[in-house]
């Protein structure tokens, strides 16, 4: 069996044991290898941008302590650093030089902040809903005791991928986990609440039911159980082929429980799902307090608003969408309408990306897009970190010339079941030329208000009737100014058809 590189390193050398080499690194002299193993402390560099370093600060359930917070955005400030906020409630450091990366490390985990596992194969950071501990059952203290294990020196690095975990005890959410490797989502039992767990999620796919049910305090149990059959049996020859999913993929979920039970083996079959989906909000009320929603730029924030978020009296949290939660005794007067869209990257702050996602973002038509409560989500490449197959619409950057030059453009996909995971939104064009993009938006938001549906998700459900060239036929059709209606569509399109309308419209 012959090892991927990067599984070859890790066998002459363990990350743990890099780590004392990176203080005497020369920055102008590094190579693949050291930005392999740099990524397991959290700091990130390019070929392509080989004088600027990234710094990714984990934050164990989106919660920080405010005194920790002011600590990371003086440091941001005086080494004048730009801040994103990811989309796994962490946050970014980015246009930094080496040595500044290295003693902001330092210094964070001098004030207990750790940067450890955020890339490459680790355990990334642990995510939950921004509500919990407010309502539901909550998991803090669980992710806590999980976080401690993730970053446990001896395993960093050294799983054959990266594995993404989301456990949530609220009953209500906005948000869809199903796109990671372990979702643990609450569920009762025989009466008693316990997590259904959910395996193999990705970017590109839904996690599968496990059929399994764990009480909470199992929970840290069998997820280190799932990590310890990962490490033993995970597939490491091919780097695109390595994470979870790929296992489920080779021998089959029941195979995968079978070599579970090596580990751990007190689990029960999967109880009644209890999340249920929420409608987005700007604020809400609690017992605990009122929790705000602050909204980013699409993950980008300035010092001085953290600054000014620091002076109010809250507690702050980072949820998965990019915003920052604000939990106070009273009003604190800073909600906006809220806006479900989430973007990645984009070419600013990742080398994958084809062109500025988050820019490209402003010109979606963002007041229709909130007014109707729709969920968009903007991947600058298909690695999909703005998670496009758990939303309403979802957009891939791609570059095209199927319409004349080359330019760029989206893959576009529609209507994901992502509350419940039943079905990630399907793909209905290869490519939307950007120029056309919002055109495209629009029909299919009229098609939406037109339908009264209840929200999108249940729009979305009755377009499973259609298949996704018929959507396309629809959509095209509208597109060139000519008659369709969703209700009588031609039941056979052939491909020439629909290449030519495709012509007719975005060329
Ligand atoms: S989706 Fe692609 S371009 Fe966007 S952040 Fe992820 S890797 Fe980078």
């Amino acid at each position: 069996m012959k090892l991927s590189k990067i599984e070859r390193l890790k066998l002459q050398l363990r990350p743990q044991e890099y780590y004392k080499r990176i203080e005497s690194l020369d920055p102008t002299k590094i190579t693949d290898a050291d930005r392999f193993y740099l990524k397991n402390f959290g700091i990130y560099n390019t070929k392509l941008r080989p004088e600027e370093f990234m710094l990714r600060i984990r934050i164990p359930a989106g919660r920080i302590q405010k005194e920790q917070l002011r600590f990371i955005v003086a440091l941001a400030k005086s080494h004048g650093a730009s801040i994103l906020v990811t989309a796994r409630a962490q946050m970014e450091l980015h246009r930094l030089k080496f040595s500044e990366a290295v003693a902001i490390h330092k210094k964070l985990l001098e004030h207990d902040i750790a940067t450890f596992a955020t890339l490459t194969d680790n355990i990334r950071n642990i995510v939950t809903d921004v509500a919990d501990g407010l309502e539901g059952m909550e998991v803090y203290h669980i992710i806590d005791e999980i976080d401690r294990f993730a970053t446990d020196c001896k395993l960093l690095g050294m799983i054959p991928r990266k594995f993404n975990t989301a456990i949530v005890g609220v009953t209500r959410s906005v948000e869809s986990y199903f796109t990671n490797d372990a979702f643990f989502a609450l569920a009762r039992k025989d009466g008693v609440e316990g997590f259904n767990l959910y395996l193999g999620g990705k970017n590109s796919h839904f996690a599968q039911d496990a059929d399994i049910f764990v009480l909470p305090a199992q929970v840290p149990k069998m997820f280190e159980a799932i990590i310890k059959t990962y490490q033993k049996y995970g597939l490491r020859q091919n780097r695109t082929r390595s994470r979870l999913f790929h296992l489920l993929e080779e021998i089959g979920l029941e195979e995968f429980k079978n070599r579970l039970k090596e580990y751990y083996s007190d689990w029960e079959s999967a109880g009644e799902y209890l999340l249920q989906k929420e409608r987005p909000w700007s604020m809400k009320r609690y017992e605990k307090g009122v929790l705000h929603r602050y909204e980013t730029r699409f993950g980008e924030i300035e010092v001085g608003e953290l600054e000014r978020l620091l002076d109010f009296e809250a507690e702050i949290r980072f949820g998965i969408d990019q915003n920052i939660y604000l939990l106070a005794q009273k009003e604190l007067g800073i909600g906006k309408k809220p806006r479900e869209i989430l973007v990645c990257a984009g070419e600013k702050y990742c080398i994958y990306s084809l062109f500025d996602t988050k820019q490209e973002a402003w010109r979606l038509p963002l007041q229709r897009i909130e007014k109707l409560g729709v969920r968009v989500g903007y991947s600058g490449c298909l690695k999909g970190c703005g998670r496009h197959i758990a939303a309403d619409i979802g957009l891939v950057g791609i570059r095209t010339n199927l319409f004349g030059e080359v330019e760029r453009g989206v893959r576009f996909y529609l209507g994901g079941l992502y509350s419940t995971g039943e079905l990630p939104a399907r793909l209905i064009f290869w490519a939307v030329p950007l120029r056309c993009l919002r055109k495209v938006i629009e029909i299919v938001l009229d098609e939406y208000e037109r339908s009264e549906a209840e929200d999108f998700e249940s729009f979305s459900k009755t377009l499973l009737a259609l298949t996704p060239k018929q959507l396309a036929y629809h959509i095209l059709r509208r597109f060139v100014g000519e008659e369709s209606e969703l209700s009588s569509l031609p039941g056979e399109i052939e491909d020439v058809e629909l290449k030519e309308l495709e012509q007719r419209a975005f060329s």
